[in-house]
């Protein structure tokens, strides 16, 4: 149990970036999800796995000290290396194995701002930090702007762009004869979510995703958050209520003329903060977000 919160804090503490992590003690292990899909946790962004007769197909790829870590949770499900990594987004924490992996026969796959973003540098105004441009060997060698669908493996994985909501290049995976959807950081299981503003990011975007697979989801369907253990339909529901909780709030201080620092201080989330906020977004950073995301036009 103190190594599982360890884990989750590690991979909580740094959203953007590798910086200053030991990741010697972390342990990435394999999670069959449904038929021929699996999750794997280390630190950074869980990982989705399609594996079977076509190969492996990879959904992020967590921090690039990890990669021989991932490999050999990976060989445990399939012999061959990864053929395809998607990322959901460009954050350190889920696409810094990239070089690696493309280096080692990996087609990287991302929305088309994760590569812009990744090409130059990006300042985080929330975190005051700094991300240098990623190596070339390191971006996405395919780019689309709204839709890509892999056939493999006997299933039908149907990636798809939402309008800004983590970041301006979210991509939500459904493998849809497993019944399994990854969201990416636009859901984080259990917590408040990070939205990077500086990203292009917005609250109401978060909102919109957890939507749209809200309808593209049944009572079976397993869901694999960005951060947090895997969930289902129930429990997006919930992280969904209490998004728009928030936005209202939020939304009323501002009507209300509120600065930030007046919105912070009136602690508009007491009552949720026991349940979301004991993450890596606490409640004053929720309300940050929120009111940076809501008062911009
Ligand atoms: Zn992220």
């Amino acid at each position: 149990m103190k190594r599982i919160s360890l884990v989750l804090a590690l991979g909580l503490l740094a959203p953007l970036g590798a910086e200053a992590q030991n990741f010697d003690t972390i342990q990435v292990r394999a999670t069959r999800v449904s038929e021929g899909v699996w999750m794997l946790t280390g630190a950074g962004g869980n990982i989705g796995v399609s594996a079977g007769e076509n190969g492996v197909f990879l959904v992020d790829d967590q921090y690039a000290p990890l990669t021989p870590k991932i490999q050999a949770a990976l060989a445990t499900v399939s012999p061959q290396a990864p053929r395809f990594v998607l990322n959901t987004h460009w954050h350190g924490d889920h696409t810094g194995g990239n070089e690696n992996l493309g280096k080692a026969g990996a087609l990287i796959v991302a929305q088309d701002n994760v590569r812009r973003r990744m090409s130059v540098e990006q300042f985080n105004e929330v975190f005051n930090r700094r991300t240098p441009p990623s190596p070339p060997a390191a971006l996405p060698v395919v780019t689309f702007s709204e839709t890509v669908t892999f056939y493999l493996n006997g299933d039908t994985i149907h990636v798809f762009h939402v309008p800004p909501a983590h970041t301006d290049g979210d991509a939500l995976v459904h493998f849809r004869r497993a019944n399994v959807i990854h969201m990416g950081d636009t859901f984080f299981n259990g917590n408040y979510p990070f939205v990077d503003v500086s990203s292009g990011g917005s609250l109401e975007g978060v909102i919109g995703a957890a939507d749209r697979v809200l309808a593209l989801a049944n009572p079976d369907t397993k869901i694999i958050p960005g951060h947090g253990p895997l969930a289902d339909r129930r429990a997006l529901q919930a992280y969904r209520d209490m998004l728009v909780q928030v936005r209202d709030r939020v939304r009323r201080l501002i009507a209300e003329r509120k600065t930030l620092e007046q919105s912070v201080a009136a602690k508009p989330l007491a009552d949720l903060d026991a349940t979301w906020g004991r993450g890596f977004i606490n409640s004053d950073r929720m309300v940050t977000f929120a009111y940076q995301s809501l008062s911009r036009r």
